[in-house]
């Protein structure tokens, strides 16, 4: 048998072994404050390395291009039914690789190049795949973009119905990487009907508020859901399709064979490990404390003068404008200095930044990993302290380091490895 077959990545390789020894200590000594980060379960990690990374299984269940999937069918079927049974839905494809890869599907089965798509600005909290020009979507269609409002800072419908009559598009996008608000998925629906456009929700972010009622669901509501299953939800990386029976082929056969090759069958084992987890009572407990948590730590974020994008948040994150309490700050700079001190987080354009998004004015802040350490609303009032002790030691290397301490004491009292 080849030696290696057996062999830990410590045994076989000291040069990686070293990088997973680093990277474990930075995940368990910093403050993961990254709105798209979680920390999934040992379970989910260990579905995620295991041997079901070997196998090719072409096709769906049933209906394969390769022998020896037997187990492949159960499990994918598994993973299928959880899903469905989490949102609700009458049709889950498990199969794409990623959140962009789902809306790459998406997108496939319900516009043909040069056809319009009217989605969330970049700018304004939008993703890059709902039409950046540089991506897929932005290069293949033809893009018109709504965003918040002026002064509320929120995405007005009107303004979205007016939009879709005007451009006529085929496909409207309802979904945000960085918005802290919650979306009306009805009237993206009823706007949808009016003009003869399909729209697909995106719940990447918001999928675990969605999953147990925290945010309202598009499911049945809009024609398409996609998310992700690595944010709030807490999975593994990766990407999951709902829709109505109606469009359960059209969508399978975008994913398979018009979109990917072989599934990913270790991620989808670990998906199915993460949908049983999401399915059980504490997940719901869980998704409440991330919005408290969000509520906390915006009020103390306000309290100690920060200027929060639409004055808070309906979710798990929020964007803070630096300018408030620190006119001359960038994101970058500010991201910089937070990482120096154990924080991380990114910087994020605010809407009608005038800063360029390679420096901008605003942070992403979320919730979903401190959550999972188990902190709670008196931890956000420390981490506020500790994100304004950071800033404000502007750069200065003593009072940086000294909230890295801080960082490292609160990382203790909440270990995550054990
Ligand atoms: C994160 C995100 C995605 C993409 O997910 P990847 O797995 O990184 O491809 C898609 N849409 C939205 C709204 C997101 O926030």
């Amino acid at each position: 048998m080849d030696e290696f077959l057996t062999q830990s990545i410590a045994e076989a390789d000291p040069e990686v072994a070293e990088m997973v020894r680093a990277e474990t200590a930075r995940q368990e000594f910093t403050l993961e404050l990254i709105a798209s980060e979680n920390h999934a379960s040992r379970a989910v990690r260990e579905a995620a390395g295991s041997i079901f990374t070997n196998k090719y299984a072409e096709g769906y269940p049933g209906r394969r291009y390769y022998g020896g999937c037997v187990v492949m069918d159960a499990m994918e079927s598994l993973a299928r039914d959880r899903a469905k049974k989490l949102f609700g839905a009458a049709h889950a494809n498990v199969q794409p690789h990623s959140g962009a890869s789902a809306n790459l599907a998406v997108l496939m089965a319900t516009v043909r190049p040069g056809d319009t798509i009217l989605s969330l600005d970049l700018a304004h909290g939008g993703h890059l795949s709902h039409g950046l020009k540089v991506n897929f979507s932005g290069t293949l269609f033809n893009i018109v973009s709504y965003g918040v409002q002026q002064g509320s800072e929120r995405i007005d419908m009107a303004d979205v119905r007016r939009l879709a009559r005007e451009f006529k598009p085929k496909l409207i996008i309802a979904g945000f990487s960085a918005y802290p608000r919650t979306l009306d998925f009805g009237a993206f629906a009823e706007i949808g009907k009016e003009v003869g456009a399909a729209v697909m929700a995106d719940i990447a972010h918001i999928a675990g508020l969605v999953a147990v009622g925290l945010q309202p669901s598009p499911i049945g509501v809009c024609d398409y859901t996609t998310t992700t299953t690595h944010k709030t939800l807490r999975g593994p990386r990766g990407g999951l399709i709902m829709c109505g029976e109606e469009n359960a082929k059209l969508i399978d056969r975008w994913v398979f064979p018009g979109t990917q090759g072989g599934p990913l069958m270790h991620a989808i084992l670990a998906k199915a490990v993460a949908f049983g987890e999401a399915l059980r009572p504490e997940f719901k407990v869980y998704q409440q404390q991330i919005v408290e948590n969000a509520q906390a730590l915006a009020e103390s974020l306000v309290s100690r003068g920060y200027r929060l994008v639409s004055g808070g948040t309906d979710n798990h994150l929020m964007l803070v404008d630096l300018r408030a309490a620190h006119p001359d700050l960038t994101g970058k700079q500010a991201e910089e200095w937070l990482e120096q001190a154990g924080v991380i987080v990114n910087k994020n354009m605010i809407p009608f930044d005038e800063r360029p998004p390679t420096q901008t004015s605003g942070l992403r802040l979320g919730t979903p990993a401190l959550t999972t350490r188990g902190m709670k609303a008196a931890e956000m009032k420390k981490v506020a302290d500790l994100i304004h002790a950071a800033l404000s030691a502007e750069g200065e290397e003593t009072a940086i380091n000294r909230v890295r301490e801080d960082v490292r004491a609160l990382c203790k009292q909440f270990p995550l490895h054990g």
